[in-house]
């Protein structure tokens, strides 16, 4: 079979390899539409997964399951499925912890494109199929549905990570597609006034139409002092990291109020630590909390966010600014999400539109 590889680090390409292994509880899908996510550019090009090599890219994605295990109970060949970026072993002690994502080891519930070959190929496969596939419904277009398999549970998970309570001000850095998404979750957790941190002008459209209230630049200064300014030096209660860099976490504590949270959902790389202003900590009693954590995946989150979509209350089709057809177009889509020109959110590239 054919996939879209990391090949080695800086270098991506077309690569051939064997379909993968079924077990009982499995899956064997054949992608409908797949997109590439920031993290890819963060594992091909800045390291930040370590060395990988011929491992295809890839964790988002809608498909039609081509076989199943002989324990899969859901799902039939033929089933339209969405697949969450995260697969988690759900029995695992993690998993029974509360912590899924972390299965089977820190982050490990992140299996495609991380531990094992991603989703950008002919066939994938999918772990504890029944656990962790969403059916694939009829209303919802494939190239709008594989927003919520990372971005949508992603920027969610960064709206809960914050514990946003009616009222609270919240200030979202970084409004890519996962900002976007952590844009909405504060509005729809009821948030009072939100800052929405970014640059891109299609993203500042998207997200004063998402309920952003305030836009700072962070090209037009430290952002930190932009908030405390706008805020006459109290900051605010709640900060959302969805983009930025090393030095964001940092500023995200410099605008929090003592007993606020920072919530960060950024997937940093660059340095090997990160650093927290002493004294804007309180020296350590400021009650600032941090909060980060990779998105939770697997089939209820995934049903539930359909159930957010179908409901009115969730949008995830501004996200999409990028339609490519045909799997020979991926290195093209990958590409723009390193390049990241101005009317970019996300790309996605539909693979086999006769399915
Ligand atoms: P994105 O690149 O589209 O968005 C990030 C935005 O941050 C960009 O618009 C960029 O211009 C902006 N930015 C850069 N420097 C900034 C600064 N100093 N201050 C404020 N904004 C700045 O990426 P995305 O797809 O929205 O993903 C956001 C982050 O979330 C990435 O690091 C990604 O790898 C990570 N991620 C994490 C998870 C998870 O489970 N925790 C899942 C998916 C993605
Ligand atoms: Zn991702």
């Amino acid at each position: 079979m054919k996939g879209f590889a990391m090949l080695a680090p800086n270098e991506v390409g077309f690569t051939e390899k064997d379909r993968p292994a079924l077990c009982a509880k499995d899956a064997l899908v054949r992608p409908l539409a797949v997109s590439p996510c920031t993290s890819d550019i963060h594992t091909v090009y800045e390291g930040a997964l370590g060395d990988r090599h011929d491992m295809i890219l890839g964790h988002e994605a809608v498909g039609v399951i081509v076989e199943v295990g002989a324990e899969v109970k859901d799902f039939k060949p033929g089933d339209r499925v969405i697949v969450p970026a995260i697969t988690p072993d759900w029995g695992a002690e993690r998993s029974q912890a509360g912590f899924p994502m972390h299965s089977g080891g820190m982050l490990a519930g992140w299996k495609f494109s991380n531990f094992k070959d991603g989703v950008f190929a002919d066939v994938f496969h999918v772990n504890d199929a029944d656990a962790n596939l969403a059916l694939l419904p009829d209303w919802l277009a494939p190239e709008h549905a594989v927003m919520l398999c990372d971005m949508a549970t992603t920027g969610l998970h960064g709206a809960e990570l914050a514990d946003i309570g009616f009222g609270h001000s919240v200030a979202v850095i970084g409004i890519g597609a996962v900002g976007l998404m952590a844009l909405q979750g504060a509005a729809l957790r009821g948030a009072g006034h939100i800052y929405a941190v970014g640059s891109r002008p299609i993203s500042v459209k998207v997200a004063q139409a998402f309920g952003a209230n305030t836009i700072v630049n962070y090209k037009e200064g430290p952002i930190a002092e932009q908030i405390l300014k706008l805020t006459n030096g109290e900051g605010v209660d709640r900060v959302i990291i969805a983009g930025g860099t090393t030095k964001t976490l940092g500023q995200a504590i410099e605008m929090v109020k003592p007993g606020g949270i920072v919530s960060t959902v950024n997937y940093y790389s660059g340095a090997d630590y990160l650093e927290i202003p002493r004294e804007a900590w309180g020296a350590g009693m400021a009650h600032k909390q941090i909060r980060g954590g990779l998105t939770p995946g697997g089939r209820l989150r995934m049903e539930q966010l359909l159930d957010m979509v179908e409901s009115g209350r969730l949008r995830i089709a501004e996200l999409v600014t990028h339609v490519f057809h045909g799997m020979e177009h991926l290195p093209e889509a990958l590409e723009l999400m390193h390049d990241k020109p101005k009317d970019l959110i996300k790309p996605v590239v539909l693979i086999d539109e006769d399915a």
